[in-house]
This record gives C-alpha cells, sequence and structure tokens, in this order.
C-alpha cells in the first residue's frame, strides 16, 4: 500500500495546509453549508493577483504570517477536512471518512465554483465556471485538443495501458486532474500523454 506525503509532526497536523486542494470530495449540503457560512461571516475568497494561475488551493484555505494556515468556514467544513490527516495510508484516510461522518455520495468538486469561479485566472481574467478551464494540447502528431473542465475523456497515457473514460476536474501548470469512479482523482502529467480520445 502507498504512504501518504506526512507532513506532520510527530502525527500532529502541522496547519501546513497542504491537504487543502480545491478538489476535494463534497456533497451539495456540505458545499453549501461552507458557503453560508463564509458569507454569514463576512468572508470572500479573492484569488492572488499573478496574471496567469491555475490555482488548486481551497477558496477557504487562510493563509497566516509564519507560514501555517487555518480554515476560514472551520465549524463548517466538509466532512473529509474533518478525518483527514496526511500522515494515514490512503486507506486508513477512506476509512476514518466513511466510519465518521464521510458521506458516501460525496463527489469530487472544486469549492470555487460556489463562488462562480474555477481558481483559474489567464492573460489577467480570472476564469468564471461560464467560461469554463480549458487546455490546449498539442500531441506529438500536431493535432491540438481543446480540452474543458467538466468534459468527458478517455486518456491513454500508453497503448499498452489503457485508462478508463473519466471526466475532466481541473488542470495544473503540469497535467490534468480527472475523476473516473473507482480510481478517484488521477493527476495525468502532460508529460506522460500520447493521446487522448475524446
Ligand atoms: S493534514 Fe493537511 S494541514 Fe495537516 S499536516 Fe497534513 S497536509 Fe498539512
Ligand atoms: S474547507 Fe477548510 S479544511 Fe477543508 S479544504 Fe477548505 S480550507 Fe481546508
Amino acid at each position: 500500500m502507498k504512504k501518504s506525503i506526512d507532513l506532520t509532526k510527530n502525527g500532529q497536523c502541522s496547519r501546513c495546509g497542504g491537504c487543502c486542494a480545491s478538489i476535494i470530495p463534497a456533497t451539495n449540503q456540505e458545499i453549501a453549508a461552507a458557503h453560508d457560512y463564509a458569507v454569514t461571516h463576512g468572508y470572500k475568497p479573492a484569488l492572488p493577483k499573478d496574471a496567469n494561475l491555475v490555482y488548486l488551493q481551497c477558496p477557504y484555505l487562510k493563509k497566516h504570517k509564519g507560514g501555517t494556515t487555518s480554515c476560514a468556514v472551520y465549524p463548517a467544513r466538509p466532512s473529509i477536512c474533518r478525518v483527514f490527516l496526511c500522515s494515514l495510508t490512503p486507506t486508513a484516510g477512506i476509512q476514518a471518512f466513511l466510519s465518521q461522518k464521510g458521506d458516501p455520495n460525496a463527489t469530487p468538486v472544486n469549492l470555487w465554483e460556489s463562488w462562480g469561479q474555477t481558481g483559474i485566472r489567464l492573460n489577467g481574467h480570472t476564469v468564471t465556471t461560464q467560461n469554463a478551464a480549458q487546455a490546449h494540447l498539442e500531441l506529438d502528431d500536431g493535432r491540438i485538443l481543446d480540452l474543458r473542465q467538466g468534459q468527458a475523456v478517455r486518456p491513454i497515457p500508453h497503448a499498452d495501458d489503457p485508462m478508463e473514460a473519466g471526466m475532466i476536474l481541473g488542470f495544473t501548470p503540469n497535467g490534468i486532474y480527472f475523476t473516473n469512479g473507482p480510481s478517484g482523482i488521477i493527476e495525468l502529467k502532460y508529460d506522460d500523454l500520447d493521446d487522448i480520445r475524446t
């Protein structure tokens, strides 16, 4: 079993914020609860000012001087955030999630979308969910593929290693995050890409 990257201090959360990626498993109810809490408490997330970025941090992650972080919606955070600890193995983490408050209906979501954003800014413009994130990939044979967040794809990184069809959740500078149910969230590196079939 693969071990998680352990960023704890002797098994205690160091509050580094490393696990607060923008794509986490959450239910519609949890997304609404976090959004309502933020609005009620006057918290509005903002993307960093950089002109071009793919920002995968959760909109509710607050950064403090000294490098620590905290959650702006802590009392209303999704259940995965309550049970996750990066020192656990993936299996132990999933068991903890399901056995405590984890909802099996939770699906991977980008929490920025509840603010009408994707966490992506290109050419100085914030990309909204209406102008969903897209990537242009040039394949070895010169073909250009336009991919959009939410689009169904069948990525085949290697001819002898086919992957099941999935849905694009978002883009990073290095690859594409997509989900295909049984395998959860997978990051497909652009460097490993031979072909993508839509
Ligand atoms: S659980 Fe998250 S915040 Fe805590 S140490 Fe691990 S990565 Fe950092
Ligand atoms: S809701 Fe809070 S704890 Fe959960 S990912 Fe976002 S910042 Fe982290």
